[in-house]
């Protein structure tokens, strides 16, 4: 195949575009293993990268998608050979290198995670950087000692990518979790996928007062700015909020006290550069831990046709859940 279908975006003169077309297999980047990809996901950086709302392309032309799964086709990297199934989360992917929004990738066999066994591409990208965000965030609190008995754990964003996996590995790891959300109609599905509680995310965008009550030993929190504030001023003596997200603003409008007089600690979590060796034991924790009658749940397929209508969406947080690209 010496072109093969891609969603491109460019940045002509006249502004920025996202059409499909037919790629130029020799217009890959560098890289030590080519891919033939069969899914991608939808994560709110994707529709940043689709819509342009955000710069979060920084090399034009640009195929975006920050996932992919799929299966090598070429490879002279020592740990990959022709057959073996392979998934990508991040590495710039979709930013800064050709990404998974195409039949084709070749990338840096570095970045490649086996897809675990037992699991499909689709579950995989069910998954996809949403899910692996996380479990990331569950071993950040982990880290910092947030067991169940220390109090009812948060998530905010609680409906969306982030927040349904956060829910149902919280709830399984025993805690009793608590989910912030905007959006009332989905308190079945958040209940379904193990949530104890679900209340209304207006609870957190009202003014921040240096120390509120003490509510939660612990939170994953999707949504940044205001939100994240009033949840430092709401954790418990001692506790922790894994931050990964901006969905609600990149802010932070908050006070010291939280840290100073109540000993709280802001984890941050990033997946893009987060090291192999972690991601390895996340990919390898996800498919053990995370119920798959609950992945699919809380999981929608779409042919590749309609990724750019899914983008606008997941923006608007019009999205429950995660999203499966069938890319071919
Ligand atoms: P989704 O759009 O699927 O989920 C975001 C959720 O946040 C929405 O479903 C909605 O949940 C809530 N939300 C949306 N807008 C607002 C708002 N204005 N105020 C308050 N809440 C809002 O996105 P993802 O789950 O894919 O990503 C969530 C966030 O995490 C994004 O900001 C993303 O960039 C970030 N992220 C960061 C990563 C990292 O490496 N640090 C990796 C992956 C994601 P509800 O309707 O339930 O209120």
């Amino acid at each position: 195949m010496s072109t093969f279908r891609a969603l491109v975006v460019t940045k002509p003169d006249t502004g920025y575009s996202c059409n499909f077309a037919d790629f130029d297999e020799r217009d890959l980047m560098d890289g030590d293993v080519t891919v033939r990809i069969t899914h991608s996901t939808v994560n709110y950086k994707d529709g940043l990268a689709i819509t342009g709302k955000s710069p979060v392309v920084r090399r034009f032309p640009m195929i975006p998608g920050v996932d992919f799964a799929g299966e090598v086709i070429a490879s002279s990297h020592k740990d990959w050979n022709p057959g073996d199934h392979v998934l990508l989360n991040g590495w710039g992917v979709g930013e800064t290198h050709l990404g998974g929004y195409a039949e084709r990738a070749r990338v840096k066999g570095d970045w490649l995670v086996q897809v675990p066994f037992g699991m499909t591409h689709a579950q995989v990208m069910a998954i996809g950087t949403a899910g692996y965000t996380a479990m990331l965030c569950l071993m950040a609190l982990e880290a910092h000692a947030i067991t169940p008995e220390r109090g009812p754990v948060l998530v905010t964003g609680a409906a969306g990518g982030v927040g349904s996996v956060a829910v149902a590995l919280l709830a399984r790891a025993g805690h009793h979790v608590v989910a912030s959300t905007g959006r009332p109609e989905e308190g079945d599905y958040l209940r379904g996928l193990g949530a104890a509680e679900v209340i209304d995310r207006a609870e957190f965008t009202g003014p921040v007062k240096p120390l509120g009550k003490e509510r939660f030993a612990g939170a994953v929190d999707t949504v940044g700015s205001t939100t994240l504030a009033n949840v430092l001023s709401q954790t418990k003596y001692g506790g922790a909020v894994a931050a990964c997200g901006l969905a609600g603003g990149m802010d932070l409008p908050a006070t010291v006290a939280p840290f100073i007089l109540r000993g709280v600690s802001l984890l941050g979590v990033d997946s893009v550069q987060c090291p192999a060796v972690v991601r390895r034991e996340a990919w390898r924790r996800l498919s053990g831990e995370l119920d798959r009658d609950k992945l699919d749940a809380m999981t929608q397929s779409i042919p590749f046709d309609e990724v750019k209508d899914i983008a606008t969406k997941i923006l608007d947080g019009q999205v429950r859940g995660r999203v499966v690209v069938e890319i071919g």
